[in-house]
């Protein structure tokens, strides 16, 4: 294979254990960002194998082809998919039939339909299936949901506004049917307002902006209905130059949270409450480790839910066309 080779980041971690081998499938942004860090500080874990069409990581064995590795490393029993949501159902229904236990990057899949499919092979195969929403395990996410617990919800106001030229340069897919535009950062909020929320929100109303020359939208405005009547919207952009905005912030009877940097910081009534180093990855891979130990699987599909929502009732806006 004429690979692309990448230096793996070094750990000092020890390496006489190892409980788990993996393989991590699609060797891109995320994967050399964080996946390879994470699975290198966690001990009892070992990134055994690659599978990317155009990269591999210096050391360590390297597949083009996903059929192959499976055949080929039977020891492997994790493998962890790191690629776009639009071929992401046939690597995982494969590992799943080879007897794999399996990671999904967010979101789950492309459709809601190929997630469950996925689920009922999982259970049918005895393996673990594990969904992985990363911004639920930002720093300061826990305490806000433990802050929120029993407080009177009156208005909740999620603005997740990023500039898409910085983080997703060159990306296609995004663009592509099934590549979710804005939702693809814009779920993430979606993942972190699921999981705080003592109450249940459905989406009631939107509006979604679309590039005159793309399959999906670069902004979107979400409206939801709560179930004590609270006021609660979103409003996702990919066209913020300067500061970078992914905040959460919820007003209670008793006080007000927010939640900011993607979850990292968070502040009650202004006054800065925690913050913290971004472990979010690692703490994904411990949790995988101690689903495959217990033998259980987790798929949540609520913030998948809300965006399919959107897709479904949201009213479609042409705007300008996006070129990088
Ligand atoms: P990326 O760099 O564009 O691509 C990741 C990998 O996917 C690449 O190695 C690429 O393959 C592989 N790939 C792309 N199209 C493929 C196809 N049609 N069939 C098989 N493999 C394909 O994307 P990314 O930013 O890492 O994102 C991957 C996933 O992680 C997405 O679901 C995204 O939402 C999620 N994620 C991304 C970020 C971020 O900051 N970028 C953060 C959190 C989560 P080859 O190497 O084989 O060419």
């Amino acid at each position: 294979m004429n690979a692309k080779r990448l230096s793996v980041f070094g750990s000092g971690k020890d390496k006489s254990v190892t409980n788990h081998r993996i393989a991590l499938v699609g060797i891109g942004k995320i994967a050399v960002d964080q996946h390879v860090p994470a699975i290198s500080g966690i001990d009892g874990l070992e990134l055994a194998a690659t599978v990317s069409r155009n990269a591999a990581l210096e050391g360590i064995e390297s597949f083009a082809d996903l059929d192959k590795m499976l055949a080929a490393r039977p020891d492997i029993d994790i493998v962890s998919l790191a690629i776009p949501p639009v071929p992401r159902f046939g690597y995982a229904a494969a590992a799943i039939k080879a007897g794999r236990n399996v990671m999904l990057e967010k979101p789950p899949g492309a459709s809601l339909a190929e997630c469950l499919t996925l689920q009922r092979m999982a259970e049918d195969a005895g393996v673990t299936l594990y969904a992985t929403w990363h911004s639920r395990h930002a720093h300061a996410v826990g305490a806000a949901k433990r802050w929120l617990e029993g407080r009177r919800i009156r208005d909740v106001s999620v603005v997740w506004k990023e500039d898409v030229r910085r983080w997703h340069p060159g990306q296609d897919w995004i663009w592509q049917a099934g590549g979710l535009g804005v939702f693809d950062p814009g779920i993430n909020a979606l993942s972190i307002l699921t999981e705080i929320l003592p109450d249940r929100v459905h989406l009631n109303g939107a509006e979604l902006e679309f590039p005159e020359n793309r399959d999906t939208p670069i902004a979107a405005q979400l409206r939801f209905h709560h179930s004590d009547g609270a006021k609660v919207t979103a409003e996702f952009d990919w066209r913020q130059e300067g500061p970078q905005t992914w905040d959460i912030t919820v007003t209670t009877d008793d006080g007000t949270m927010k939640l900011s940097q993607g979850g990292a910081v968070l502040h009650i009534d202004e006054v800065l409450t925690e913050q913290g180093e971004d472990r979010e990855y690692a703490s994904l891979y411990n949790k995988m480790v101690q689903l495959v130990e217990s033998d259980a699987s987790e798929m949540d599909l609520d913030p998948m839910i809300h965006v399919s929502d959107a897709f479904t009732l949201g009213k479609r806006i042409t705007v300008a066309p996006f070129d990088w």
